[in-house]
């Protein structure tokens, strides 16, 4: 199964996507993970994308291209892969596409988590980490249990100021990619407000049809 994963900052992917790969046994490519991980080792790619990060811009096509292309090449990804936030813009699809094709693959799924503009802001700006698993909680939505809320970590860019540039970014950048997924017919479209379980269920269903 190779799939992407696209919606607004704050529609769930990340949540989501921790839950399909213990179903589809496939890695997730997060490009937003890899980032904050060469932000935090300060390699000269985190440094880079450290500032637009920060200020919910996006990082330039050419840093997260390569990025990403070099992690799809590897042998893990072979039987499938499921890519969350990446592709973002037209040049960063055209390039999934022009190296899927080179390798002689196809995407099987493009599911668009969507969530209307107004939830956007408090799903983001609630949003805690544990850094020991991975998992994401919501402190009203999906609280953590007590005995970890002080190791939970808070994204520097889950502000009210970065969450609506992010937001914007995704209507003027990314939005545009979704037609490019519809006529391939590739595009399944999921209701993404609801619990959690609800969504998966909703994404399980898309992904059976
Ligand atoms: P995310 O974790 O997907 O919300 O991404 C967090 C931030 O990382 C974004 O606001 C961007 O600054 C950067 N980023 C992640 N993926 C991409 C991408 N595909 N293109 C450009 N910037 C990205």
């Amino acid at each position: 199964m190779r799939m992407i994963l696209v919606g607004p900052p704050g529609a769930g992917k990340g949540t989501q996507a921790g839950r399909l790969i213990e179903t589809y046994k496939i890695p997730h490519i997060s490009s937003g993970d890899m980032l904050r991980a060469a932000v935090k080792e300060g390699t000269e790619l985190g440094q880079e994308a450290d500032t637009f990060m920060k200020a919910g811009k996006l990082v330039p096509d050419d840093v997260v291209i390569g990025m990403i292309l070099e992690r799809v090449a590897k042998p893990d990804c072979e039987n499938g892969f499921m890519l969350d936030g990446f592709p973002r813009t037209r040049p960063q699809a055209q390039a999934l596409d022009e190296a899927m094709v080179k390798a002689n693959v196809e995407l099987d799924a493009v599911l668009l988590i969507e969530v209307p503009d107004q939830l956007l802001e408090e799903r983001a700006c609630g949003r805690r980490t544990d850094p020991e698993t991975g998992t994401i909680y919501h402190l009203k939505y999906n609280p953590p249990p007590a005995d970890i809320v002080d190791r939970l970590q808070h994204r520097k860019d889950d502000t009210v100021e970065a969450v609506s540039t992010r937001v914007q970014k995704y209507h003027s950048e990314t939005a545009p990619i979704v037609p490019f997924y519809e006529n391939k017919g590739i595009l399944k479209r999921v209701d993404g407000v609801g619990t959690p379980d609800e969504i998966t269920k909703r994404i399980t269903a898309a992904l059976a049809t």
